[in-house]
């Protein structure tokens, strides 16, 4: 399948294979290849299952973009990353730099559950969720809600420039630049309150970075989804480049069964299936019409195809409408169609070495995450001993040492601390207590630790220093330290 793959990539580059080729012929070929001008693609709108789960999907992942910003939680936003605070509030979790291993952690659960994903059902991220999908999907609806359908799209293109046209562009682009000015704004809305942000929208007096990316996100949603579109896909994400080597024969991808279709060939409604000795394609060519990135799937598995399923429902509404069973175009495996295995016997193939290493890993990896984030505690102690006095003598003949204690409270209520330390024999803390830590925030106290020279030689002497929640005392940090006598 990944040879396949390689060499679908190899064809669909340009880049042909022939029998001793001359040089200057080999260069021309791969110009012509690099300086290829674009052919805009005027996708044919289709409806089917896959179609409707592309709506689903497109819906579900921009209620929660754009619906997040605007959810409170606590009295502030539900999900905010303050960068300038360093803080990052995701409903009831607060996030510090301290807690970096968590978002590497997501990132790896990402990665894995990408690869898990892929080796069982190929691109179904690039095809349902990816948001390069979900925007040209939006910007298309608006096309064809003002355009026209595609048949439409491609004469107005075609023809000399009229009141009509300028007219039936300039309302589509000035509903891609609204959609994606309001992409910006709900992106920024994430680090900056996005009610606040309004506000100063409102009466333009945002920040210098505030326009900066507002603008620049916008502008980013306006060129890949409105005129950039598969070629993203084909040229820009390196995911399609390297989807080969994390597919296999038994990953479920999309395919033409070219058993059942060729000989291809048109022929009237009313023929029989299998008819004049032709397979069931009736070479209508909507397969090809309905595609995003404009390829043609009958030619084999390649780069550019996104797994959207587009084709499968163009395909079915024909096989419909001439009789014949549904799935010339399906979900299907390289290995299902050499062997002409059932949905049965791909299901079964579907827990083999790889899936069941990638799953492994997966559940750990998030049983591991979810398990650090339960057991995560709500303070952290940073101490640091005074460098410049080492130690000193007070009036009363001790041997004090001084540390600075900082004390970070992660969670959202107030805490009040209470510093004890053990290691010595009567080690007594000398600070004004309890410290009160506001919310998410941050404390610095001096602490002084008094021993009596007696009952301690000369030198450092490991000690612990333990903070503890006044209020409840299962929440605390214990610090190791050393304390020195002259
Ligand atoms: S939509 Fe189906 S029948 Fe029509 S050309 Fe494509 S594969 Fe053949
Ligand atoms: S070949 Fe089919 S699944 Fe692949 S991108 Fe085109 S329409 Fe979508």
């Amino acid at each position: 399948m990944g040879s396949r793959l390689q060499e679908a990539t190899s064809r669909s580059d340009g880049v042909r294979s022939r029998a001793r080729p001359k040089l200057s012929s080999v260069t021309n070929d791969v110009e012509a290849a690099l300086y290829e001008v674009r052919r805009k693609i005027y996708p044919r709108s289709v409806h089917g299952k896959f179609a409707s789960s592309r709506i689903a999907l497109v819906i579900l992942t921009q209620l929660i973009f754009y619906g997040l910003p605007w959810l409170s939680w606590n009295g502030r936003p539900a999900v905010l990353f303050e960068l300038a605070q360093r803080k990052f509030y995701i409903f009831g979790l607060v996030f510090w730099p301290q807690d970096f291993i968590f978002l590497t952690a997501l990132l790896v659960i990402s990665a894995i559950a990408l690869f898990l994903f892929t080796a069982i059902a190929g691109r179904l991220f690039c095809g349902y969720a990816c948001p390069q999908t979900v925007y040209t999907e939006i910007f298309l609806w608006v096309e064809r809600w003002i355009e026209g359908d595609h048949m439409k799209r491609a004469r107005l293109d075609r023809q000399a420039t009229d009141v009509r046209k300028v007219a039936l562009k300039s309302a589509t682009h000035a509903v891609w630049i609204a959609i994606a000015l309001w992409t910006g704004f709900t992106f920024v809305g994430y680090f900056t309150p996005i009610h606040t942000l309004g506000v100063e929208a409102l009466s333009w007096s945002l920040g210098q970075w505030e326009t900066f990316w507002i603008l620049f996100y916008a502008f980013a949603t306006y060129g890949n989804a409105g005129w950039m579109r598969e070629q993203v896909c084909k040229y820009m994400c390196p995911y399609a480049r390297f989807q080969g080597v994390m597919v296999d024969s038994d990953t479920l991808v999309i395919t033409y069964d070219r058993d059942r279709g060729e000989p291809r060939g048109s022929r009237s409604r009313s023929a029989a299936a299998r008819a004049g000795g032709l397979g069931d394609c009736v070479n209508c060519n909507i397969c090809v019409q309905v595609c995003p990135t404009g390829i043609d799937i009958r030619d084999g598995l390649q780069y550019e195809c996104i797994g959207c399923g587009a084709c499968i429902d163009g395909c079915n509404q024909v096989m419909d409408k001439m009789g014949y069973a549904p799935g010339l175009i399906r979900y299907s495996t390289e290995n299902a169609l050499k062997r002409g295995l059932g949905t049965s016997g791909i299901v079964r193939r579907i827990l083999r070495v790889r899936t069941a290493l990638y799953s492994v890993l997966f559940l750990a990896a998030t049983a591991a995450f979810l398990t650090g984030l339960y057991l995560r505690s709500p303070i952290k102690v940073d101490v640091i001993r005074d460098r410049a006095t080492l130690a000193r003598e007070t009036r009363d003949g001790l041997v004090e040492n001084i540390f600075r204690l900082q004390i970070m409270n992660t969670g959202e209520v107030p805490r009040r601390f209470v510093v004890r330390a053990t290691g010595l024999k009567d080690l007594a803390v000398a600070a004004k207590q309890p410290i009160l830590v506001p919310a998410a925030s941050t404390e610095a106290v001096v602490v002084a630790l008094h021993v009596d020279p007696a009952v301690a030689k000369p030198g450092f002497h490991p000690i612990v220093l333990h903070v503890e929640d006044l209020d409840d005392p299962a929440i605390r940090a214990d610090e190791k330290s050393k304390f020195y006598v002259r």
